[in-house]
């Protein structure tokens, strides 16, 4: 009797406690909005200039995107912002820091010191993070202050994943009636294979590169068994709903129908998703951004778009459910080109040493 009483205590205590943490509100609804934020194939475009003429260029630059960056994040009352990867290479002062002036002892690669700045929740690697080699990469990371994530690189001699495969962000979040939860966001991110071939110098035994979606249907069931309460795949690839194979460089259409995966930002192919590019796709709704079913959003490039997924989340039965969601992106100029967002100031203060010395370097090569 005595054991039945205390099965029975024990059995409301854990009732009451798990209604206590999820504080339905009066219609037995605990309602979270969450916005996730995504720039993409930045390709060490932080200032609106284009170097190869060298002249102001208000098409690209994570000085403008940040603009929009800030303005999402004050009308929301959660947000995550990642990056998809492919940001140190692709422009002269990527080139410039890498090859000609090299990393200033102590000093934070600027790419970095912009995501830093801008308080980026977790990171990717992209494909081309790895062109100045695996030393220089290692380096510049160092300076990096969140999670730098990817899942299908492993290393040759441990047989290990190279990086970091996985996060799972912990995020104070509030409801829609000013309540707080916390909530448990899984992170992976994945590269195309191609890699071993793009980059087979810096990379043969060294790493080696394990198919996406294999990778991610690996990985998934860790996020969840570790209480990840949604998952977000970094998806450095692109969108195509070309026969599946193992080898894809655009993997996007398959792993949004990996069940436990809840949303996808998507990269690599420098497009717009939603958008006209993508209308033939299958099963793919362009008004709310879904491929099966799943948000995903594809940032363009160069700092010319912010990708936004805003997602409610609906907590009725003490487990986290997304019960709406829709995806878009916002771009820094209107069709004409003309600037629809001021730079952000702080960020080019903080990154103008680099411009400033590249721009100098490109003028004495009367390029
Ligand atoms: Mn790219
Ligand atoms: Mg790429």
């Amino acid at each position: 009797m005595k054991k039945r009483m205390l099965s029975l205590l024990i059995l409301f205590l854990t009732f009451t406690s798990n209604t206590f943490a999820a504080e339905p509100s009066a219609d037995g609804q605990t309602l979270v909005n969450l916005r996730i934020l995504e720039t993409t194939d930045l390709h060490a475009d932080l200032i609106n200039y284009d170097y190869y003429q060298t002249k102001m260029d208000n098409r690209i630059g994570l000085v403008k995107t940040a603009t929009l960056i800030r303005l999402a994040r004050k009308e929301s009352k959660n947000s995550l912002l990642f990056d998809d990867g492919d940001h140190l290479k692709g422009n002269p002062l990527g080139e410039y820091l890498a090859r000609i002036r090299g990393m200033h002892k102590g000093k934070i690669h600027p790419v970095y010191r912009a995501f830093n700045y801008l308080k980026y929740d977790a990171i990717a690697i992209g494909n081309h993070e790895f062109n100045y080699g695996l030393g220089f990469l290692k380096t510049a990371l160092k300076g990096a202050r969140m999670p730098v994530l990817n899942t299908n690189v492993f290393s040759v001699k441990t047989n290990q994943p190279y990086f970091k495969p996985y996060t799972i962000l912990n995020r104070k979040v509030i409801d829609q009636s000013g309540r707080s939860h916390e909530l448990k966001i899984g992170v992976i991110a994945l590269m195309p294979t191609h890699i071993m071939k793009w980059d087979k110098a810096n990379l043969e035994g060294k790493v080696f590169a394990k198919p996406m979606v294999e990778t991610a249907k690996e990985f998934v069931p860790i996020l969840k068994a570790e209480g990840a309460d949604i998952i977000i795949a970094l998806a450095h690839t692109g969108i195509s709903n070309e026969p599946y194979h193992a080898d894809t460089e655009n993997a996007v259409y398959y792993l949004t129908q990996i069940p436990e995966i809840d949303v996808v930002l998507a990269g690599h192919s420098h497009s717009v998703f939603p958008g006209p590019v993508y209308q033939a796709l299958p099963n793919t709704n362009m008004e709310t951004g879904e491929i099966n079913g799943k948000p995903v959003v594809m940032a363009a490039a160069f700092g010319s778009r912010l990708g936004i997924i805003d997602l409610e989340l609906s907590n009725r039965t003490g487990k986290w459910r997304i019960v709406a969601q829709k995806s878009y992106t916002k771009p820094i100029v209107d069709e004409k080109g003309r600037s629809l967002v001021k730079t952000d100031i702080g960020l080019y203060k903080l990154v103008k040493e680099e411009h400033e010395e590249t721009v100098d370097f490109i003028k004495k090569l009367g390029l």
